[in-house]
């Protein structure tokens, strides 16, 4: 699978801005910092790409990019979507603005009618906590497949990897739980990815 062109979109705050055409898509979400926008980058392999409309300290948009996946041995180009979501669980927000997010993340998680799947990113050094543990949970519940990704997979040592992930499944409560392992600088889970993607996505 190739990504052969990764475009910015547009990026809301309401349903109305969404894009008017209708794609595949596949959504990343987690916590603050853990890394999506490093991950995305690494993804399409366009370094600013995640930050064309998401400056650190302004307004949380969800940030839609059109991507075109080319599948080996095929001419034919696939538009899908990327949807960036904002980050959660910032420690100084308070209960009204959660509420806030958790509505306008509802929203788009409720009316995107060709959402595929989504990529839930925790990262590896830690323990998912009580937030991680709510939004996977309230994706289970709407029948939303997700696709749990450890980022920052080159932080710790193979052994150690291990043991997290088994840590994670844990903490999520599903002991067989697929997780990817993935590293941003090493484009480490790039390929593994794009084929979770081509099969959600294209086929
Ligand atoms: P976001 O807030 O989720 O978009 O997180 P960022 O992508 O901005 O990453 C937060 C910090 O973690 C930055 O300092 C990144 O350089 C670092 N980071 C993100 N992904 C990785 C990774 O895979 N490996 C390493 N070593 N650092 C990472």
């Amino acid at each position: 699978v190739v990504i052969t062109k990764a475009t910015y979109l547009a990026s809301a705050v309401r349903r109305d801005q969404y894009p008017e055409e209708c794609r595949p898509a596949v959504a990343f979400i987690g916590r603050s910092n853990v890394g999506k926008s490093s991950l995305i980058n690494s993804l399409t392999r366009i370094r600013q790409l995640a930050r064309v409309s998401s400056k650190p300290g302004k307004t949380q948009t969800i940030n839609f990019y059109e991507l075109l996946l080319k599948i080996d041995g095929g001419e034919a180009r696939h538009p899908v979507h990327l949807v960036d979501l904002p980050g959660y669980g910032y420690a100084k927000t308070s209960r009204e603005s959660r509420k806030v997010w958790a509505k306008f993340i509802e929203e788009y998680f409720l009316h995107a009618e060709e959402l595929r799947f989504v990529c839930l990113l925790l990262d590896i050094r830690h323990t998912p906590m009580e937030s991680d543990r709510r939004m996977f949970d309230w994706l289970v519940e709407h029948d939303i497949p997700v696709l749990v990704i450890a980022t920052k997979a080159d932080k710790i040592g193979r052994n150690a990897r291990r043991t997290q992930i088994a840590a994670m499944q844990k903490a999520l409560g599903v002991s067989e739980l697929t997780i990817l392992p993935y590293a941003s600088p090493k484009n480490e889970g790039r390929s593994e990815l794009l084929d979770v993607m081509k099969e959600y996505l294209v086929e």
